[in-house]
C-alpha cells in the first residue's frame, strides 16, 4: 500500500488551492479526483450542448425532501465546479463576519473576523488573477493592495445601462474577475473576451479556474501526485476512532486503499457531507466527525435569480460580466435589511433562453428577446437551518432535504429592481427564481467553531473529533453574506494550509 505525507480529497477550488500551496513544502502529496479532465472541444463553447444536452454536468440523481429525484447542476473534473464559474471572485465584507439581521432571520457571525482574512484574500486575488479598480464597489472592504489587474472594460451597451442606472443614483461597479486578459496588453493574453464564459468551460485555458491556478501549477512538483477518476468511498479510522489512517477509492471499477498521516477532505460541501456520513463505523455510529449532529446540516445556497430584461435596443454585448451594483446589499433606502447583490450573467442565446420554460416560446421569439437582452442575476443569502441538510439513504444515495429561507426579502428585491430597468427603457422581462437543483454557491454542512458541541470543524478546519482529518472546500461557512463564496474557499484554504505547513513541517 502506498503511503503519503498529505492525501487531499476532491480537485476543485479547495483542494486545489491546498495542493498548491503544500506543493512547495515536498512533502508527498496525493490528491483524488472522482472526475477526469475536463476534455477541450468545440462543444465548450456550444451553447446547445451546454444548456440543452447539460454535457459535462454529472449524471447522478439526488433526492430532493419529498424525495424526488433530480440531476444537480453539479460538475465532477478537474477544477470542479470552477471549470463551469463565471469567475466572478468577492471578497465577502466586513460586516458579513458579525451578526447582520435580515428579513426571515438572522445571519450568525463567524469566530474569525475580515482581517484574519484580509492577508489570504490578497493571496487569493494574485493567484487567480483578478482584475478590479479598487475603491469603486460601495461596499468594498478594507484591502491591503490593489487588484492585481485593472478591471474589465463594459463593452459599449453595458456602458450606456451602467451610466443610465448611474444617472438614476446608483453606483455601478465593475466586477472582479478571474480571467487572464490583461486589458493593457491584450495581444499577450490568452483570454478573447467570448460570449461563452459564464456558466461554460474555457476552450483555450484562459479562465482562472482551479485547475489552471492551482492543480496544474502544484503538479509541476515531483512530490505531488493526482489520480483522477478515483471516486473517495469511505475514510477508514484506527481503533480509538481519532485518527484516519486510510482512504477506500473506487479506480475504473477497482477498489484500491492508500494511507497518509493528514488527510483533506474537499469534495464539495454536499458530497463532503455524505462521505463522512457514509463513513459511520463503531466509533462514528452517526458518521464520521459527528458528535455534534451537525455534519450535512445548515446548508446555504443563496436564493438567486436570472432576470433578462428586454430593451427596445439590441444588445451586442460578448462579454457581459463586467458590471455590478451593491446599492442594496446592506440596509438601504428601498429596505431597512439587506437585499443583495446584482451582477450580469453571461449573455443570453435563445437556447438559455429556452431552458426557462422549454418549447413554450418559438425560436424566432427566443433569438429577438436575446438579441435585444441585457442579463442580470440578483443573489440574497439565506441563512443557515440545522433542518436544511444533506442526508444519505441506506442505499447511499444523497438526499438534499432543503426549504429556502429568506425568499420575501429576495422577491422584493427582484421586483425593485425590474422597477429601475423600466426607468432607463426596459419593458420586459422573463424572471426566474434559480431552483434546488443549481446547487453551484453550495457552503455550509460542515460549520467551524470552536465549539465541539455546535461546530464539526475547529477554526483551523481540522474535525473536531478526528485529529488528521481537516474539510477545506465551502462546507465550514457558519453563514455565507451575498457575494460568491469562491474566493473566500480559496482564502480560508490558503490560510489553513498555513497552519498545516507550521503542523507537518
Ligand atoms: C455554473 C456555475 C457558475 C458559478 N459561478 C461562480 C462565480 O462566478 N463566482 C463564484 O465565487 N462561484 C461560482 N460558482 C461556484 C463555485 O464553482 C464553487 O463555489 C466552488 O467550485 C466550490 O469549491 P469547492 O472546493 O467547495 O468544491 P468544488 O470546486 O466543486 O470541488 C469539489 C471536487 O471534489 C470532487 N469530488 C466530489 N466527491 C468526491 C469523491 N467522493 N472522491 C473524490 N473526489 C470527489 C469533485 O469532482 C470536485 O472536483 C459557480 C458554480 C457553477 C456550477
Ligand atoms: S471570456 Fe476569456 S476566459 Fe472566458 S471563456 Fe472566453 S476566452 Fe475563456
Amino acid at each position: 500500500m502506498n503511503h503519503y505525507d498529505v492525501i487531499i480529497i476532491g480537485a476543485g477550488a479547495g483542494g486545489g488551492t491546498v495542493a498548491y500551496s503544500l506543493a512547495p513544502t515536498g512533502k508527498k502529496i496525493l490528491i483524488l479526483e472522482r472526475g477526469g479532465y475536463l476534455p477541450k472541444e468545440d462543444d465548450n463553447w456550444n451553447p446547445d450542448a451546454i444548456f440543452q444536452g447539460r454535457k459535462y454536468q454529472v449524471q447522478e440523481k439526488w433526492l430532493d425532501r419529498d424525495n424526488e429525484s433530480f440531476k444537480p447542476q453539479a460538475f465532477y473534473n478537474v477544477g470542479g465546479n470552477t471549470k463551469v464559474y463565471g469567475a466572478a471572485l468577492q471578497r465577502m465584507r466586513e460586516a458579513d463576519f458579525g451578526e447582520v439581521k435580515h428579513q426571515g432571520g438572522v445571519s450568525p457571525a463567524w469566530e474569525l473576523n475580515y482581517q484574519n482574512l484580509e492577508p489570504y484574500y490578497t493571496r487569493a486575488e494574485s493567484i487567480f488573477k483578478i482584475h478590479g479598480n479598487k475603491g469603486e464597489d460601495i461596499t468594498e472592504p478594507s484591502m491591503s493592495a490593489e487588484y492585481p489587474f485593472p478591471a474589465m472594460p463594459h463593452e459599449p451597451r453595458l456602458q450606456e445601462v451602467s451610466d443610465n442606472l448611474e444617472e438614476l443614483g446608483l453606483h455601478p461597479h465593475h466586477l472582479t474577475l478571474a480571467v487572464d486578459r490583461n486589458v493593457e496588453d491584450p495581444e499577450n493574453s490568452p483570454c478573447i473576451r467570448c460570449a461563452t464564459c459564464d456558466p461554460y468551460p474555457c476552450k483555450i485555458d484562459a479562465k482562472m479556474d482551479a485547475q489552471k491556478a492551482c492543480v496544474d501549477p502544484a503538479l509541476e512538483y515531483d512530490n505531488v501526485e493526482l489520480k483522477i477518476n478515483a471516486k473517495v468511498n469511505k475514510l477508514i479510522t484506527d481503533e480509538s476512532g481519532k485518527k484516519i489512517t486510510s482512504v477506500k477509492v473506487e479506480i475504473n471499477g477497482e477498489i484500491e486503499e492508500y494511507t497518509a498521516d493528514t488527510f483533506i477532505l474537499s469534495a464539495g460541501s454536499i458530497n463532503s457531507a455524505a462521505l463522512l456520513l457514509k463513513s459511520k463505523s463503531e466509533q462514528h455510529p452517526n458518521g464520521l466527525a459527528n458528535s455534534s449532529s451537525m455534519v450535512g446540516r445548515n446548508l446555504m445556497l443563496h436564493n438567486h435569480s436570472a432576470i433578462v430584461a428586454i430593451a427596445d435596443k439590441p444588445n451586442h454585448t460578448a462579454f457581459q460580466k463586467t458590471l455590478g451594483f451593491n446599492d442594496f446589499y446592506f440596509a438601504n433606502s428601498e429596505s431597512e435589511y439587506p437585499l443583495g447583490q446584482i451582477q450580469m450573467t453571461g449573455k443570453s442565446k435563445w437556447n438559455r433562453l429556452d431552458i426557462f420554460s422549454p418549447g413554450s416560446i418559438p425560436k424566432p421569439t427566443l433569438e429577438y428577446m436575446a438579441e435585444h437582452a441585457v442579463d442580470w442575476w440578483l443573489t440574497s443569502e439565506d441563512l443557515p437551518d440545522p433542518n436544511n441538510r444533506v442526508t444519505i439513504t441506506e442505499e447511499g444515495q444523497i438526499k438534499v432535504d432543503f426549504t429556502p429561507n429568506n425568499v420575501k426579502t429576495h422577491q422584493d428585491f427582484v421586483s425593485m429592481w425590474q422597477g429601475y430597468l423600466r426607468q432607463i427603457g426596459f419593458f420586459m422581462f422573463m424572471v426566474t427564481q434559480v431552483p434546488l437543483s443549481a446547487v453551484w454557491h453550495q457552503v455550509g454542512t460542515c460549520k467551524f467553531g470552536s465549539d465541539p458541541k455546535t461546530n464539526v470543524l475547529d477554526l483551523n478546519c481540522r474535525t473536531h473529533d478526528v485529529e488528521n482529518l481537516y474539510v477545506v472546500d465551502g462546507s465550514f461557512f457558519p453563514s455565507m453574506g451575498a457575494v460568491n463564496p469562491t474566493l473566500t474557499i480559496i482564502a480560508n484554504a490558503l490560510r489553513v494550509s498555513d497552519r498545516l505547513k507550521d503542523k507537518i513541517g
